[in-house]
């Protein structure tokens, strides 16, 4: 993906998040000098597996488990603090040293203790199907323009004052939301002043790093989390996520100019999955979702809850394409459809008896459309041990290639197998 005129490349899902991006980001990280997550918050798990060791990474860009690598939290995310420390801590523990590595914009906003309460409430109302990690009512107070950043934490004796308000504004939706739980003000005090003096250390304008990163030349992956059909203009809302995932996020989350991006990469799945409420119009009917849950893995990472699954919906990653400006893409578990006879693949939808080539707006319309598909032959061995794209069985080659073609973009990794070594380069 790096070459001399490609420094600055995006990595976002071209799906409904899940895709692998973790492990994609992963490998790429190793040849970069920088990594940035841009948007999301806790609500992103990345899972990644170096050897026998299985990290979760929710916050911290995966990248911090290669030595030379830079990791910044930039503006676009709302952090969760506490959290960040939980990761931290993970690390250490395991021997990863992080000192002067790892970054936090000062412009990022914070997730608090009362964001979480409001997400619980209005989860209860509205069954997005949400983390509950207090991700949406913290872009919300962002929006709302009372959103507590981390460079309000440099002037700590400020906290009461500003939380205040912000304190009795959280208890008073709560109790219209119908909820009995109720934000303590000493307590969030108390948590930012304890906070304050190990975040700090770490807060920098980092934005002006990223900058200068990408006027010297060095290589700078910026890192999405979830997937562009949760993006909250672009996805199927209202079931999204409350920030732009796809690559435009990059710029703003990041802090730098849209002309500092050389190349886009979307992580796809060669099938479909979702988490949560909201149309999946691929989803594969009984026994193939459930077989495709279990070859695939296909539980969240931090929730553990089982995902929805599916066939690969071109309409979604040609959208994807689109909205993203794709210049590549990367096809993960390609090895989960190993045993498969037949592998549907969905090239379009009918609605109420017309073609329908686009997304439509309307989320209802989408639970609606009757997927269009055609049937590939498995390939029916295992592709885990493949390396070089010619190794690959014919029919797998020739999935891909009708992969590729109907999405648009040329396929550039293909993943076969949870380990890092266990991808093909195009
Ligand atoms: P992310 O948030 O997009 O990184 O996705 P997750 O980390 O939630 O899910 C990806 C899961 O799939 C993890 O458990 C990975 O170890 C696993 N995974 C990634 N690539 C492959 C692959 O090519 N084959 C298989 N079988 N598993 C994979």
């Amino acid at each position: 993906m790096f070459d001399a005129k490609t420094t600055c490349v995006v990595v976002v899902g071209a799906q409904w998040g899940d895709e692998g991006k973790g492990k994609l980001v992963d490998v790429l990280a190793e040849r970069a000098d920088f990594v940035v997550r841009y948007q999301g918050g806790a609500n992103a798990g990345h899972t990644v597996v170096i050897g026998d060791k299985q990290f979760i990474l929710r916050q911290i860009p995966s990248g911090i488990l290669h030595r030379g690598v830079t990791c910044i939290i930039g503006n676009g995310v709302v952090l969760e603090p506490e959290n960040l420390f939980a990761e931290l801590d993970q690390l250490h523990q395991r021997g990863i040293d992080t000192t002067g590595r790892l970054f936090v914009s000062d412009r990022a906003h914070l997730v608090l203790p009362y964001h979480k309460l409001l997400d619980a409430a209005s989860e209860k109302n509205q069954k997005l199907g949400t983390t509950g990690r207090g991700i949406g009512p913290a872009y919300e107070d962002k929006y709302g323009r009372r959103g507590i950043r981390v460079v309000d934490l440099r002037r700590v004796e400020c906290a009461r004052p500003l939380l205040t308000e912000r304190v009795r504004r959280a208890n008073q939706l709560l109790e219209m939301m119908g909820s009995n739980e109720r934000a303590d003000l000493d307590q969030h005090v108390e948590l930012l002043e304890r906070l304050a003096p190990k975040l700090t250390p770490l807060a920098a304008d980092t934005g002006l790093m990223v900058h200068h990163a990408v006027r010297e030349g060095r290589r700078v992956l910026l890192e999405g989390a979830q997937g562009a059909l949760l993006d909250v203009d672009h996805g199927t809302y209202p079931y999204v996520t409350s920030s732009n995932t796809t690559s435009g996020g990059a710029a703003v989350g990041s802090g730098v100019g849209p002309t500092a991006i050389d190349g886009v990469l979307g992580v796809v799945k060669a099938y479909t999955t979702r988490v949560g409420n909201g149309p999946l119009p691929t989803e594969a009917e009984s026994p193939y979702g459930e077989r495709l849950r279990e070859l695939g893995g296909e539980f969240g990472a931090v929730t553990g809850r089982p995902r929805r699954c599916g066939w690969f919906d071109a309409t979604v990653v040609r959208y994807a394409a689109r909205v993203n400006g794709l210049t590549g893409l990367a096809v993960t578990k390609l090895d989960v459809l190993d045993s498969f006879t037949e592998i549907p693949v969905g090239i379009g939808y009918r609605l109420a008896g017309k073609t329908c080539d686009e997304m439509p707006a309307e989320v209802d319309a989408l639970s609606r459309v009757q997927p269009v598909y055609e049937i590939h032959k498995g390939w029916q061995e295992p592709t885990g041990a493949v390396r070089r794209l010619v190794d690959l069985p014919p029919a797998a080659r020739a999935y891909l290639n009708r992969l590729e073609e109907l999405s648009g973009v040329p396929v550039r990794y293909v993943s076969v197998g949870t380990r890092r070594d266990q991808i093909i380069e195009v």
